[in-house]
């Protein structure tokens, strides 16, 4: 069985592990734009602020796995099981993985090819920052998503002066409320850095080829000698162009990963599955998702049958002394069926909030105390009706036994709830 898989980011790793194990004599191929080895993704953020090395990064290769680095996959033909490569070469399948993961969103201002203008996607764009960071003064960082606010935290630990433009009123915007994201925001200001709400840049201002300022969308000027554009990304398609395999956002999979095209599978940032809090089709793109969904990829390319029950977004977060957690759907809106219930305490600087559908939980912040944070998360994941009164998950110190839930917990376990949408092939 030859196994071909494109992508060697956590989703191709641990498809290329399971299937090592599960699928010892099998062949397994793994096809890498980037150089190198697969790496910690996440901590490239790390890496900028200058707290990991970049071979703390690495994450190794299983035994007797095939990687083919610093070569791209341009196109796929389905029907005669060849993957075509950027060095025009030719390679067979019976079961194919992608997981190309995801692209940095482009922006649309102008003279964004100055020097030192950088996307924050790979470990490689963070070592270019790194190398130029001692001539630099002044950084800008566009976007307060996830990338963009790491990298402006990244930026003042390492004692630059900072810029943030973002679009909304606060950093995180996708991932935590109003209330928390204003903490947020706080805490970066009282560590020097500067945010503008609601400005665009239009223009970069360079001079010698490089960048030293911008001009914002009001026709103010801001200078800069480091860029970081952090607006989002999107799912790595573009090499799918007359595959026929079926995409919406993402790559489309069913319950078991499976994509429209005959043996193959899709995991990570580029797939679109489920999301069990929002109830509806989404790309979670997360890095405990990409790996699970790589595991169980490699399972049902080796011929199991496991369901993967669909994702939920999270994440903990540490910046300066604020612990930050965030799971599922955090800001309905007004978007009618939800209950939101809330409590603050400004001497501990704590802050919790809960969303509710009826009676199941969907989404949870909490600030600095963030205990039960893995209890919360399950609630979420399970979809259950939570089997207390919910003000009860509002104390951090609540007691999962009070509540119910240990034993509840392990009767869930041993049940797997899927999500209420079929697939290509079912
Ligand atoms: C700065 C930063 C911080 C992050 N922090 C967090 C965090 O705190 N928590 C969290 O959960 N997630 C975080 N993420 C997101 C997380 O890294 C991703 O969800 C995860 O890496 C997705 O894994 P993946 O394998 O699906 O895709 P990727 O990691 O993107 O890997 C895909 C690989 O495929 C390669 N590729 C693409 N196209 C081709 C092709 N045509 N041929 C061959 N190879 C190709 C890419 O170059 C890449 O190496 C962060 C991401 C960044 C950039």
């Amino acid at each position: 069985m030859r196994h071909l898989i494109i992508g060697s980011g956590i989703a191709g790793l641990q498809a290329a592990r399971t299937l090592r194990a599960v699928q010892p004599e099998a062949e397994v191929t793994m096809l890498g734009r980037e150089q190198g080895n697969p790496y910690s993704r996440p901590m490239i953020s790390q890496l900028l602020e200058g707290s990991v090395q970049t071979n703390q990064l690495d994450l190794g290769l299983p035994p007797k796995v095939e990687l083919i680095a610093g070569e791209s996959a341009v196109s796929i033909d389905t029907h005669q099981k060849v993957v075509k490569t950027s060095r025009s070469r030719h390679f067979p399948y019976d079961r194919l993985l992608v997981a190309s993961g995801a692209d940095p969103r482009p922006i649309a201002a102008g003279k964004a090819d100055l020097q030192n203008i950088h996307f924050m996607r790979t470990r490689a764009q963070v070592e270019e920052m790194l190398a130029e960071m001692p001539r630099c003064r002044k950084a800008l960082v566009l976007g307060g998503g996830l990338v963009g606010f790491k990298a402006a935290y990244a930026f003042l630990r390492q004692g630059l002066d900072v810029s943030m433009l973002i679009r909304s009123e606060h950093p995180l915007s996708q991932q935590v409320d109003p209330t928390a994201g204003g903490r947020i925001l706080e805490k970066l200001q009282e560590n020097g850095l500067r945010v503008s709400v609601g400005l665009e840049v239009a223009e970069f201002l360079g001079h010698n080829g490089r960048v030293v300022g911008a001009e914002l969308s009001d026709g103010s000027r801001i200078d800069c000698d480091l860029v970081v554009v952090g607006k989002g990304v999107l799912p790595s398609t573009g090499f799918l162009d007359h595959s026929g395999i079926v995409t919406d956002l993402g790559i489309l999979v069913d319950d078991f990963l499976r994509t429209s095209a005959p043996d193959v599978f899709a995991a990570g940032d580029v797939a679109e599955h489920f999301d069990l809090a929002r109830g509806r089709r989404w790309v979670n793109a997360i890095w405990p998702e990409a790996a699970e969904q790589g595991r169980i990829a490699g399972l049902n390319m080796a011929g199991r049958q496991v369901r993967y029950p669909g994702s939920v977004s999270r994440n903990t977060i540490r910046i300066f002394d604020l612990d930050i957690l965030t799971c599922g759907l955090v800001d309905p809106g007004s978007e009618e069926g939800y209950e939101v219930l809330q409590d603050q305490d400004s001497r501990t600087k704590t802050y919790r909030r809960l969303v509710f559908s009826d009676d199941r939980l969907v989404g949870a912040v909490c600030l600095n105390r963030i205990e039960h944070g893995g209890l919360l998360l399950y609630l979420i994941k399970s979809g259950r009706p939570v089997p207390a009164p919910k003000e009860e998950l509002l104390q951090p110190g609540f007691h999962p036994g009070r509540l119910g839930l240990v034993r509840w917990q392990a009767m869930a376990a041993s049940s797997s709830p899927l999500p209420p949408w079929g697939g290509f092939h079912s």
